[in-house]
């Protein structure tokens, strides 16, 4: 590390992130579940295959078009249970509130997790609630733990892409990432940008019954999609082809980005997932997932081969090819 400080990027899900947990977390914790880093760590316990899952919040600002701090919280565990195939079934909440934060803001929040855990069909059913002096946390944050069975016959992990696979993304990118940039840059636009903010499960559980030998299943939250497809292309040891052309994006998401002058491939999801699976399965998933309200806008992006391990290149629409690296740097702090 090149500071003896933590800084911003450390917690940018990039590059400083996973050096971050590489030198500092993994030798201390050790062991085979959490040593494949996946969004879920798949447990086996008494013959059950459980994934296992925690993430924070801490979004800024807490309320924005398309969703909120608590729906966040619920959703992001709901679907890294879900990214390892996995049956989202209890989640624990825990609250940091900061002294003077209103009752009534809270139970807004409370509403949205409530209606988030519904829709999931998962059940809050523990928790714990502090509360720090004024200015030692900002309004609230929120730590979600989650529990889920992963069905027999079912292997969905980031190590599992092979040459041959298809990729797949569920809808556009970038959308959440811009909708909490430009809140609290006060930008606003013609057409008003709005996080994408949802549960997953139903999703994958329509695309693994079209096809429970899915290799890869992964949010591509912070750090965007092109941090997503690294990390696999690592986990897996195969080369990604990503095709420009395909790449669903809003065209108001486009034009936001380019006045704050940012990439939406490396912007935060909190509503879609990429998956790699055989090319010969991929018209039938793609069929499920249309059929599913967060996979309407479901496509392909590209494929896997066995050439460059580890590199994700993007095919560009005029026929060049640049490399997609990982995020570097903190563009935007608090996204999630
Ligand atoms: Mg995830």
């Amino acid at each position: 590390m090149t500071s003896d400080k933590i800084q911003l990027d450390h917690g940018s899900g990039g590059r400083a992130s996973q050096e971050l947990i590489a030198r500092a977390f993994l030798p201390y914790f050790d062991n085979v579940f959490l040593n494949e880093l996946n969004d879920s760590a798949a447990v086996i316990w008494n013959g059950f295959r459980l994934a296992f899952t925690t993430d924070s919040y801490v979004v800024d600002p807490i309320f924005f078009p398309g969703g909120d701090i608590g729906r966040l919280a619920i959703c992001g565990t709901v679907n890294d249970l879900a990214m390892r195939g996995a049956d989202p079934r209890y989640l624990s909440a825990g609250f940091i509130l900061e002294e003077g934060f209103p009752l009534s803001d809270l139970e807004r929040i409370l509403q949205s997790m409530a209606a988030a855990s519904r829709e999931a069909g998962v059940q809050v059913v523990t928790g714990d609630t502090k509360v720090v002096p004024r200015g030692a946390a900002d309004k609230i944050f929120i730590n979600t733990s989650g529990l889920g069975q992963i069905p027999p016959g079912i292997d969905v992990a980031g190590q599992n892409a092979a040459p041959g696979d298809l990729i797949l993304v569920s809808g556009t990118v970038g959308d959440h990432g811009l909708t909490i940039l430009s809140r609290r840059e006060g930008l606003s636009f013609e057409t008003p940008l709005q996080s994408d903010a949802a549960p997953l499960n139903g999703l994958v559980r329509s695309m693994l019954e079209a096809c429970p030998g899915l290799h890869v299943l992964r949010d591509p939250t912070r750090g965007g999609l092109a941090t997503t497809l690294n990390e696999i292309a690592n986990q897996s040891q195969v080369g990604l082809e990503i095709w420009e052309e395909a790449l669903p994006i809003r065209n108001e998401v486009i034009a936001a980005a380019e006045i704050l002058g940012l990439d939406p491939l490396y912007l935060a999801n909190e509503g879609k997932l990429v998956a790699f699976l055989p090319a010969e399965q991929a018209e039938k998933v793609l069929a499920a997932m249309r059929d599913q309200p967060y996979g309407r806008e479901a496509v392909a992006i590209g494929r896997v081969l066995a050439e460059n391990p580890g590199r994700v290149v993007l095919k560009t629409a005029i026929g060049g090819r640049r490399l997609l690296d990982l995020l570097t740097g903190e563009p935007l702090p608090r996204i999630c």
